[in-house]
């Protein structure tokens, strides 16, 4: 099922008060026929040229079969980002018939395991698929340390593949990571890639990214709570993908938590309540919920709908959002 957001009229809000054949009333007839294909090529031409994130996991660290772990995919022309690596990455990448070796870089918003577990499988398996250049890790302070570590765990299985057995090729493996900071991090072929610190409690470093390529926009808040840095970072962006955490649901879904436990879980976190707020500054083309918290929490519209009333995507593993002259969302078949 595909839902459209019209980039550029004033009707972005789907409860916009005017209704649509009120606007084109007060022109003549050929005038709504060449808006018509005004649309229709715009919509067809919504391809390669412009931005294209897909949700490959939009869960948290609960394992589920219906959510994976954390993890986005960006193209933006011919380049292939991927940002955070949870529990199931691989296998979405997969499923998606993205070729391993057309993955250009994995950027990490912050070391919780939820966003990095997926990495050894990428990594390793990616190799034997088909990468033939070094495997590149952006993230915050520790990415490279960790990267050096998982080099040491897998040594086995590297030898045997590179040396012994199949012989594969030795830059597939090699591993080139790299600490960074907040600013921009990555500039290629019109893409521009911002990493910006966000708030997840003691959680420190975190980051949140921003792409930015051919005059449009995405930001990824990664995990935090309410970040006046993120909200500065993401003025005029198209599409704004935050996470968010419910916790009453969380409360009554894990009753073994204590609540002096969920509640510093929900500190590190943002109500939908607050995302709300977050979006009606924002006020982006598109809010969208990833990361998930609890996987299964039913809530999050009636909520977020106190403080914010634009358009509003509650994430699915395999949602695609095409970012062009309208934002158009694809959601997986049921
Ligand atoms: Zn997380
Ligand atoms: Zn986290």
């Amino acid at each position: 099922m595909d839902t459209r957001f019209n980039a550029s009229s004033p009707s972005l809000n789907p409860h916009a008060d005017l209704p649509p054949q009120l606007a084109i009333s007060t022109h003549p007839w050929w005038t709504s026929v060449l808006l018509l294909f005004a649309c229709i090529t715009l919509a067809g031409s919504s391809t390669a040229q412009d931005l294209k994130v897909t949700l490959l996991g939009t869960g948290s660290p609960q394992p589920r079969m219906d959510r994976f772990g954390p993890s986005i995919l960006v193209e933006a022309g011919k380049q292939r980002l991927l940002f955070d690596c949870g529990r199931g990455a691989t296998q979405r990448i997969e499923q998606l018939k993205v070729p391993f070796a057309e993955v250009d870089a994995l950027f990490l918003t912050h070391l919780h395991s939820d966003h990095v577990v997926g990495i050894p499988d990428l990594w390793l398996i990616g190799w034997p698929r088909g990468r033939k250049s070094p495997f590149r890790v952006w993230g915050p302070a520790g990415t490279k340390k960790m990267m050096a570590h998982l080099e040491e765990a897998y040594q086995f299985d590297i030898h045997i593949r590179r040396d012994v057995d199949e012989k594969l090729p030795a830059q597939g493996v090699v591993v080139e990571a790299k600490d960074i900071e907040q600013g921009v991090v990555y500039e290629n072929a019109g893409v521009k890639i911002t990493a910006f610190t966000v708030d997840h409690g003691l959680v420190k470093p975190a980051l949140g990214y921003r792409i930015d390529f051919k005059g449009h926009s995405v930001v990824l808040s990664g995990d935090t709570r309410p970040s006046e840095n993120l909200i500065r970072f993401s003025e005029g962006t198209d599409v704004l993908i935050h996470e968010v955490m419910d916790p009453e649901a969380f409360r009554s879904k894990n009753p073994s938590v204590t609540s002096e436990r969920a509640q510093r879980v929900a500190a590190h976190h943002t109500t939908p309540e607050q995302a709300g707020t977050i979006f009606a500054r924002v006020k982006p083309k598109l809010a969208v919920y990833s990361h998930i918290v609890p996987g299964d929490t039913t809530d999050l519209i009636p909520l977020t709908r106190k403080t914010y009333s634009g358009p509003l995507e509650v994430g699915e593993d395999l949602m695609s959002i095409e970012i062009g002259e309208k934002v158009v969302v694809h959601r997986p078949p049921p």
